[in-house]
């Protein structure tokens, strides 16, 4: 099959809307990760999703629609919930609701419930509003691989395997977004993100975080896979540990291997010259920045030393659980 990246105008989002209508897949910028859509009504369409990931068949999928889309036909609403999405919606915030079953059951892999996200991105916005249905999309990389934040990257992963990448240029957020399960009482997030705790609880009062111990039930099934690895080794070190890292660093040169550091702007000079990719020193940029890079050290070096950013609190939750993911915990 022969892979298209083409900008978002009225002929490319026709071509998105046959290839949707007929059971085909498509990718497509959002301000998180990019996503690979298809018809969230079709068993079959989204059955393809998970063939061309290669995901497990029991991580369920988001649904996304656009703006102005009525989400009772497809789920419970509740008050706390109607609050979240009046504050935060469109944005990068998933809510995980009771479902109607208007959708494919593939889409929630059997459960009774349906996340749905409303994505703010321009782009993200005219392709769903163009094809009107519900589209199930996890983000478009091969299954344990970084997600993308560029058409560029979904080409990498994707490329022969679907016919056509919408490029809607960079994705400015950086991480996938904020899962939360508004079923219950008070909201629980089940994946953290730029949508924070604090924020959420400031809206609706109570905010809780759901802590994946081994007797609790899985609440989210895509938590207990292996995510967001590059192709590289890498190694993590604590922010208190960065002597740790710089020996390590210069051990690994010495076994002649290809070594990069990625780390926050005020270690970078710690590394040799043109050796650090440099993470920024906000946990936005850290979130911006933090996939693209992982992707580039795939690419050069065959170690990378990663050292964990100093900040704490509001969106840092989400950028060290996917740099945790990536290169420590889990592999
Ligand atoms: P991704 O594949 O990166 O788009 O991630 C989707 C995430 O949403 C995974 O962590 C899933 O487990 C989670 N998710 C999707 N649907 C549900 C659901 N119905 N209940 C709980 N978590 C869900
Ligand atoms: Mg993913």
């Amino acid at each position: 099959m022969k892979t298209q990246v083409l900008p978002i105008d009225e002929e490319s989002l026709a071509e998105a809307r046959r290839i949707l209508l007929s059971g085909g897949c498509v990718a497509f910028p959002t301000e998180t990760v990019y996503g690979l859509g298809a018809d969230a009504r079709s068993d079959s369409a989204v059955r393809t999703i998970y063939a061309v990931k290669g995901r497990p068949s029991d991580n369920p999928l988001i649904v996304h629609v656009h703006k102005e889309y009525d989400l009772d036909g497809l789920v419970f609403d509740t008050p706390f919930a109607k609050r979240l999405r009046e504050v935060f919606l469109p944005g990068p915030l998933t809510l995980v609701y009771k479902s109607r079953g208007t959708v494919s059951s593939v889409v929630s892999c059997g459960l009774d419930t349906l996340a749905v996200r409303v994505p703010r991105h321009d782009g993200a916005q005219r392709f769903l509003r163009a094809v009107g249905i519900p589209v199930a999309a996890p983000s478009a990389n091969r299954s344990k691989h970084v997600s993308p934040v560029t058409a560029e990257h979904v080409y990498t992963d994707l490329n022969g395997r679907i016919p056509l990448i919408l490029d809607g240029g960079a994705s400015e957020g950086g991480i996938e977004s904020t899962v939360c399960d508004v079923t219950g009482e008070y909201p629980i997030i089940l994946r953290e993100g730029l949508v924070t705790r604090e924020q959420i609880a400031s809206v609706v009062g109570e905010c809780g975080v759901w802590q994946g111990d081994q007797s609790a039930p899985v609440r989210s099934p895509g938590m207990k896979y292996k995510h967001y690895a590059p192709a590289c080794e890498t190694k993590l070190f604590p922010a208190a540990e960065l002597e740790g890292a710089i020996a390590c660093f210069g051990a690994e040169e010495k076994a002649g291997r290809r070594v990069l550091a990625l780390c926050e702007h005020a270690a970078c000079d710690s590394f040799p010259k043109g050796k650090a990719l440099d993470l920024g020193d906000t946990a936005e940029m850290f979130a911006a920045n933090l996939y693209r890079l992982l992707r580039e050290a795939e690419t050069r070096c065959d170690v990378l030393i990663a050292v964990e950013p100093r900040a704490r609190g509001g969106a840092m939750a989400g950028v060290l659980n996917r740099l945790r993911k990536a290169c420590g915990e889990g592999k």
